[in-house]
């Protein structure tokens, strides 16, 4: 069975101090992880260390950073790179989140070279994809997303795509309340998937975990996640709140 992930985004949120308190909380509300389950935790650069040592010895428990640069060294200041997150053993990169796309301007071709770079590191990309709201009103959302994975993931190949990670989050549901309805994640999962299949053939699209982002919560995770092809969810607000991220956690299939 592909795994199931819950990945937390925390953003650009919290102190170290809160931050450390609120892993404290959320280890220690019992989880109901078995082998295909995975809860990722995507947190601010100064805090992977930290947080990696609270989940030490956990081990369904994971941390992602929310972005690296596409270059592997060199005279980028304030970036990091792929090879200084796998040298403080990261294992997940959130790529491509729609607030990079929009507010840092990243591109279909860049976000291609984050996710080589993450490659030749040794780490496992969350590759986000996801239409705004005037594309879902005009309907076109399903092209929209084949752009976004044709330009930014078709490069690759197979055996990297195996087991590979996707987040879709169509824009108008991140932070607004607004959740796509089951039907709707369902339809661009299975249209996500199909996709896939076309490309690279059957095995290879159902190892693909491909998760739900978007107004994400306690109460709505479980009817989200029993869709047949959503495999988890990528959370902001709800992932900083460690009952209800804990609740998420129990809520993967
Ligand atoms: C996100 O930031 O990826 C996200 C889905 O946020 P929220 O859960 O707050 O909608």
């Amino acid at each position: 069975m592909r795994k199931q992930i819950a990945a937390a985004n925390w953003k650009m949120n919290l102190t170290l101090q809160q931050a450390e308190q609120l892993m404290d909380e959320l280890i220690a509300i019992p989880l109901q992880l078995t082998d295909h389950q995975v809860a990722v935790f995507g947190v601010p650069f100064p805090y992977l260390i930290p947080i990696k040592s609270k989940i030490a010895g956990k081990s369904n428990l994971s941390i992602a950073a929310q972005n690296c640069y596409n270059k592997n060294s060199g005279a980028y200041t304030g970036e990091v790179s792929a090879p200084m997150l796998k040298s403080i053993d990261v294992d997940y990169v959130i790529l491509g989140h729609s607030e990079r796309r929009e507010y840092f301007e990243e591109t279909h071709a860049m976000l291609a070279e984050k996710i080589n770079v993450c490659f030749e590191a040794g780490l496992k990309p969350i590759f986000c994809c996801g239409e705004p709201l005037q594309i879902r009103e005009a309907g076109t959302e399903k092209t929209y997303v084949e752009t976004q994975l044709a330009d930014s993931l078709f490069h690759l190949s197979a055996e990297q795509l195996t087991g590979f990670i996707i987040a879709y989050e169509p824009i108008w549901a991140i932070g607004t309340g607004k959740t796509a309805s089951n039907e709707q994640a369902q339809e661009m999962h299975a249209h996500i998937r199909s996709v896939l299949a076309s490309k690279y053939g059957n095995d290879i699209a159902n190892s693909i975990s491909i998760l739900y982002g978007g107004s994400v919560k306690a109460n709505n995770a479980k009817e989200i996640f029993a869709q047949p092809d959503v495999d988890g969810g990528l959370v902001g607000g709800a992932s900083l709140v460690a009952t209800d991220f804990a609740a998420i956690i129990n809520s993967l299939k």
